[in-house]
Parts: structure tokens; C-alpha cells; sequence
């Protein structure tokens, strides 16, 4: 049952044996775990939708499937997590490709022999290609941070060309004050192994995310409230387990200091026929304002043909107090005040603190379910059948 909140906050929660802040995948799998055991459970989300920031729906103009916050792509290794989704939904294989703008040139990326021998202007073996990057990535034994990190693995010229702009546009943060482990996100191939990802499974839903969730929460144990702030309904709340999605130094009113995260600003545009001819062009340069462009049709080529297109240039920058906060940031300071605020955490016994505001991580989409289903299983349930 999906409804918009207007209703009281004691009708919200009426007969709930568990209240889920944030109808995201940490969430819907919490949820649907407890209602499938016979627990009655209340979701609630500030959105006016379901999905968390995976929310996919149809553009009416162009008859398009739009990703409302930004481009999602399902890849795993984890065959628990794809059998648990593939209750809600059909697959369609999807190996996703981005391409680079670097000075005026196109480059595949992530890094590998194809991206190498075009901006060195020769073909190489990958021991050439080793060796190439070798000669210039020494200096750092034990690399502390980014911008370290990524002239370890890839030498000094490629991150110049590659990195260094587009990280600094991403994360509005000099890349020698990041952790290192952003970098190792993306994979370096001494092969022509072009995709973006490098998991075992890669795929997209047959019919949209939107759709997952819609099926997730169909229990007649679950009610869905949407539109609904946790910190205005839960004056009204009965004395019952709460799992809770949103971010952790807003659920502490911010008492130790605001996390760091960066937002993303999504400017859509309509054209004609097909834009960039790929899903994802990403922009290294620092005088490109975007950091990249995602076309939404070619993340289901399957749907067939379209007259329009819709593409997205994506801004980053450091999220307000009223923005969505997307990326947690994570420096130092950061990495401390969450210390804090995850000791506070620990006092509240019967809440359950998850997902990737929930506990300040960078997760993708498995990464959430996984961590539920853990949750779940370990902290969850305990406490509904203490
Ligand atoms: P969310 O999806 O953020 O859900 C949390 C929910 O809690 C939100 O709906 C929010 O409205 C709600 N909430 C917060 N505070 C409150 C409150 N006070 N009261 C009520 N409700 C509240 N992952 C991939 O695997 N592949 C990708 O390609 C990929 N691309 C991404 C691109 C972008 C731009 C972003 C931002 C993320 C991307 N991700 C990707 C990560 C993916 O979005 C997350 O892994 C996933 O959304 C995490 O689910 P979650 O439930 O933890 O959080
Ligand atoms: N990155 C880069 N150039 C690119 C793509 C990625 O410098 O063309 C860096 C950037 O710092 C980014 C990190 O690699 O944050 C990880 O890339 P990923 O695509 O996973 O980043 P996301 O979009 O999820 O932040």
C-alpha cells in the first residue's frame, strides 16, 4: 500500500512492528524481509517516490526511461544479491562502455591499451604499455592519497590528461586531500577490455528500477507513506525498531558538525535523433564545467528505437544544507566526526543505522542490498523477535 502523507503521524505508524526511514534498496530489503516473516511494517520517505536515488520513471514527451539521479548501472560478483532482485525482476545484459573527452580527443575509459596507444600515438603490447606507465609513475612507495594513488597506477602524464581535471571538477577538492581508495573504482586494463565495470554480472532491469521497488513493497504487511520526514512524524512514532536510511549527522541534529558530501546538479536537455552516439561522454578537462553526459536511451538499447533523446549534464559540487547529498566526501575530518557519530549510534539500541547515508559509504546498489541483507539477518530481526 503506497500513500501520500498527509495522514497524522500515530495513523502513519498505526499496527507497525518496524519503521523503515527511506524507501531506497537499504530500506525496501529490510522491508520486504520483515514482511515476508509476518512483521507489519511502516516505510516512510521525505520523496514523493519510491526507489531511493536508483528511482527510475518514463519520460510523457519522449518515451524515454529517465534516471532521475543520475545514471545507474547494475554490476556485482555477488550471486546472493542477483538471486534475491531477480525475485522482482528480469534482467537484460548490459556491459556498460564510457568514452572521454581530453583536449579536443576521444578516449575509451576506463584506462586501457586502446587508451594508452592513442594518446601516446602508438600501438603497444601491454609489456610496452607496462613499461610505459612504469617510466613514469614512480615516486610514491606508499601511496596516502588520490592524486598518489593514481600516479602509482597509472604514471604521471595519463593522470595529467585524464584525473586530475575531472576528479577536481567532481569532487571541488584538490585530489592530494582524497582517500586513494576513490581511484581504485575504476579498473586500469593492459588489455582492450574496454567496460566500465569488470563483475561477473552486469545488467540492467528489464522494466526499470522503479519497478523493483514497486514489486519489493507489495506486501499487504507494508505501508508505504511518501512524502514524509522522519524528523516531523516521529514525535508520533510508537516505541518500535527503526531502521533508519537517512543521513546519520541529520539523525544527531548535527551536534558533532555537518559530513561532508557532494551534490550533483542534473540539467536535462530534449534533442533530436542522438546526441553523443554513446550512454556516458565524460569531460576531463577543468574549463569544461560538466563533468559528464549520460543518454538515457542507450542505457536500454533494447527498447528499440526513439525519435528524441534525453541527455543529463551532470555539475558536482558540495552539498548544502538542503541539498541532496550524494557522495560522501570523506576526508580526514570527515572520517572523525563519522567515528563520533557512529559511537552515538551505537547507544540507540533499537535503531539500526544503514545504507549509504545511514553509514557515510560510497555504496553502489549491491553493495546496499548486501549490507541489508546482512543487517537483516544480524541486527534486525533480532530485535523484532527479542
Ligand atoms: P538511497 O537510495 O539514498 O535511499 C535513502 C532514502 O532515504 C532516500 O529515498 C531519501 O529520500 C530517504 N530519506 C533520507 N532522509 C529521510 C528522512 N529524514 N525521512 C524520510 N526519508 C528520508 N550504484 C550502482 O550500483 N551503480 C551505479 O551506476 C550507480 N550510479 C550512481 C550515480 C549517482 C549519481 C549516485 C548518487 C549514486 C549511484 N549509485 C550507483 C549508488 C546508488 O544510488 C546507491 O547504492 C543506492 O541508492 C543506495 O541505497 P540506499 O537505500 O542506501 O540509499
Ligand atoms: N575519474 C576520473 N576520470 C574519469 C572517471 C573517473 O578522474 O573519467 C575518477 C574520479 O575521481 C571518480 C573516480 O575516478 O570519482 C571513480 O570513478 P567512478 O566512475 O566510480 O565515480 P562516480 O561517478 O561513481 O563518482
Amino acid at each position: 500500500m503506497v500513500c501520500e502523507g498527509d495522514a497524522g503521524a500515530m495513523s502513519l505508524f498505526d499496527g507497525a512492528d518496524l519503521i523503515v526511514v527511506g524507501a531506497g534498496f537499504f530500506g525496501a530489503t529490510v522491508a520486504e524481509h520483515a514482511a515476508r516473516e509476518g512483521f507489519r511494517v511502516a516505510v516512510i520517505d521525505r520523496r514523493k517516490h519510491v526507489g531511493g536515488n536508483a528511482f527510475t520513471y518514463v519520460d510523457a514527451h519522449t518515451g524515454i526511461e529517465i534516471h532521475k539521479y543520475g545514471p545507474h548501472i547494475f554490476h556485482t560478483n555477488s550471486g546472493e544479491v542477483v538471486d534475491y532482485l531477480s525475485r522482482f525482476t528480469g534482467w537484460v545484459p548490459y556491459e556498460h562502455r564510457v568514452w572521454t573527452t581530453a583536449g579536443g580527443r576521444v578516449f575509451p575509459m576506463p584506462i586501457n591499451l586502446a587508451t594508452i596507444s592513442l594518446f601516446t600515438g602508438r600501438l603497444m603490447s601491454p609489456r610496452e604499455a607496462r613499461a610505459w606507465v612504469a617510466e613514469h609513475a614512480g615516486g610514491f612507495p606508499a601511496p596516502g592519497n588520490l592524486e598518489e594513488k593514481a600516479i602509482s597506477l597509472i604514471g604521471r602524464p595519463l593522470y595529467e590528461a585524464f584525473i586530475r581535471g575531472y576528479t577536481q571538477k567532481q569532487w571541488q577538492t584538490d585530489p592530494s586531500l582524497l582517500p586513494a581508495e576513490v581511484i581504485t573504482r575504476l579498473p586500469v586494463r593492459y588489455s582492450f577490455d574496454n567496460r566500465y565495470f569488470s563483475d561477473t554480472f552486469q545488467m540492467m532491469p528489464e522494466h526499470g528500477y522503479t519497478a523493483i521497488f514497486e514489486r519489493m513493497l507489495a506486501s499487504p504487511n507494508i505501508a508505504v507513506h511518501l512524502g514524509v520526514d522522519w524528523f516531523s512524524a516521529r514525535g508520533g512514532a510508537p516505541d518500535v525498531p527503526v531502521v533508519y536510511t537517512g543521513p546519520i549527522d541529520r539523525y544527531f541534529g548535527e551536534r558533532l558538525g555537518r559530513l561532508g558530501w557532494r551534490t550533483v546538479d542534473f540539467a536535462h536537455e530534449v534533442h533530436e535523433g542522438d546526441f553523443q552516439g554513446c550512454a556516458v561522454m565524460n569531460y576531463a578537462d577543468a574549463d569544461v564545467a560538466w563533468t559528464r553526459i549520460a543518454e538515457f536511451k542507450h542505457f536500454a538499447p533494447w527498447r528499440g528505437e526513439f525519435e528524441k533523446t534525453v541527455i543529463a549534464r551532470e555539475y558536482s559540487r558540495f552539498a548544502g544544507a538542503r541539498d541532496e547529498p550524494y557522495y560522501p566526501i570523506n576526508l580526514a575530518e570527515d572520517r572523525a566526526r563519522y567515528d563520533g557519530y557512529r559511537a552515538l549510534a551505537a547507544e540507540e539500541k533499537r535503531v539500526v543505522f544503514g545504507g549509504r547515508l545511514g553509514t557515510y559509504r560510497y555504496l553502489d546498489m549491491h553493495q546496499a542490498i548486501g549490507a541489508a541483507l546482512r543487517a537483516w539477518d544480524r541486527e534486525v530481526r533480532p530485535l523484532l523477535t527479542r
